[in-house]
């Protein structure tokens, strides 16, 4: 990417995660709150679309920028690893409700 803005970068990913929560809180205030894991899933969806969508590799074989998305299963491996990440930074990763969670 030429000109790479550090700041406009986090500035546009925290507006962007924000929109989606909103999305969801939108969808389950018109839809209720029976379908909130439908709603998740539909984000989800959608938001793996997009990101697949954009990591589309350019048409330079040696182009580095595209070198870890040159390939479905790169693309995946780097998908599946950024969802991890997400995933383990949650706050909501653990449950107080969770099966292996002592009980005083
Ligand atoms: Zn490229």
């Amino acid at each position: 990417m030429d000109d790479y803005d550090e700041t406009k970068d986090d500035e546009v990913y925290d507006a962007t995660a924000a929109a989606v929560v909103e999305l969801g809180n939108t969808m389950m205030d018109k839809e209720g709150e029976d379908l909130s894991w439908t709603i998740a899933s539909g984000l989800l969806a959608g938001a793996v679309q997009y990101w697949l969508y954009s990591r589309q590799p350019c048409d330079d074989p040696d182009c580095e920028d595209c070198a870890p998305y040159s390939t479905a299963e790169l693309r995946q491996e780097e998908l599946l690893e950024e969802v991890l990440g997400y995933v383990l930074s949650s706050e909501y990763l653990h449950s107080p409700n969770d099966r292996d969670v002592g009980r005083a």
